[in-house]
């Protein structure tokens, strides 16, 4: 088998003073794919002595012999094979365990965004609630939101199911804050392992239905794991509407939030519309739009006897799955003199506008 393992680190290339990030494949130790990083204890042998190799440098193409130091058993250094001539290995000083790991984890925990492990769990992967700490990255977050990405309704196909059942990773998606700085944290588990991690995200939802979107000048935005959909689990559910008279508090857009679990249900949703088109409103009619798709018209109707009811009808079958990804509703109204409402919308409110006005204006002012 073609396996190796690669040692990483850093040189300064002496034709053209460029720090130079090397990626050195050897295949003297256990050949799995193992990688060695500065401070890393490699040599199970407990031996010390120089690794020799030749890299080239990818910007001036000049090749330098370059040599690891390796003492007790611990990549400890990494020098010109001239200079390393001259040095007794017995001499060098073994440094901090796992020193490059540590000092990139540093990294990581200042920036807040990347991987971080979570060791290994049995059993299934227990998401957090809306309210939960989390400790990730050496900071306390607050979880907001939580979702869950589940293998989307074409890959019961049983055939499609198989390969993607292989790559699948059980995970919760959590919205989530600490100090001022919103983040979107992946919770994920191997399907069929124990391994366990947590990955920060920005929190840029825009990318939450990109299924295809792949950029890896972007890594640290946030794309839903292959064939999944999202599933709101216990979420912010947005509704927004623009004001359109003085009755009106306004506030311009006017946002409700209001809470939207695995259970809810149509009659929730009814109850929670009924709620934010209180009496007080003037007699519209209003279609209820997710990322710009008609996909419900509430209504006063007259009756016979004189009365008004409110009537909320969903007009595509698959609202829940819809609302589930993108929880907001942006809602549009019409006078109810027979003009027809569009079918889609350019202009309009979806979940990671309605964030960004939350993030902006705080959750005060929002009637609720
Ligand atoms: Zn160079």
């Amino acid at each position: 088998m073609g396996m190796f393992d690669t040692f990483w680190g850093t040189y300064t290339c002496p034709c053209c003073n460029r720090e130079v990030k090397f990626e050195e494949q050897t295949k003297e130790y256990e050949n799995v794919l193992a990688d060695f990083l500065l401070g890393d204890y490699i040599d199970k042998g407990n031996r010390n002595y120089f690794y020799d190799f030749i890299y080239e440098c990818p910007y001036c193409d000049m090749s330098s012999e370059l040599s690891i130091a390796v003492r007790n058993g611990q990549y400890v250094g990494v020098y010109y094979t001239e200079e390393a001539k001259k040095i007794d290995i017995m001499k060098l000083r073994n440094i901090e365990d796992g020193y490059q790991r540590n000092r990139d984890y540093d990294k990581l925990c200042i920036e807040k965004l990347g991987k971080d492990d979570a060791g290994y769990i049995e059993g299934e992967l227990v998401g957090k609630n809306v309210g939960d700490t989390l400790t990730i990255l050496r900071t306390d977050w607050k979880v907001l939101d939580v979702f869950k990405e589940e293998l989307s309704d074409e890959f019961n196909d049983e055939e499609k199911r198989t390969w993607k059942m292989f790559f699948y990773r059980p995970s919760f998606i959590y919205r989530v804050k600490a100090d001022g700085v919103y983040r979107i944290i992946a919770e994920r588990k191997h399907h069929f392992g124990s391994s366990h991690y947590f990955y920060v995200y920005e929190d840029d939802f825009d990318q939450l239905n990109l299924k295809e979107y792949y950029d890896e000048k972007n890594i640290h935005r946030y794309k839903i794991q292959d064939g999944c959909t999202l599933v709101a689990v216990n979420v912010n559910l947005y509704f927004v509407r623009d004001s359109f008279c003085m009755a009106d508090d306004c506030l311009a857009p006017n946002m409700a939030i209001y809470k939207w679990t695995e259970n809810s249900d149509f009659s929730d949703l009814e109850r929670m519309i009924f709620e934010y088109f209180y009496d007080g409103l003037p007699r519209f009619r209003w279609g209820g739009y997710i990322k710009g798709e008609l996909i419900m018209e509430f209504s006063y109707i007259k009756e016979d006897d004189g009365g008004l009811k409110k009537e909320l009808k969903m007009l595509v079958p698959e609202w829940k799955e819809l609302l589930s990804e993108n929880p907001c509703i942006y809602f549009e109204h019409i006078e109810l003199n027979g003009l027809m409402l569009p079918k889609k919308l350019t202009n309009f409110y979806d979940y990671a506008e309605a964030i960004r006005l939350c993030k902006k204006r705080g959750k005060s002012g929002f009637p609720k």
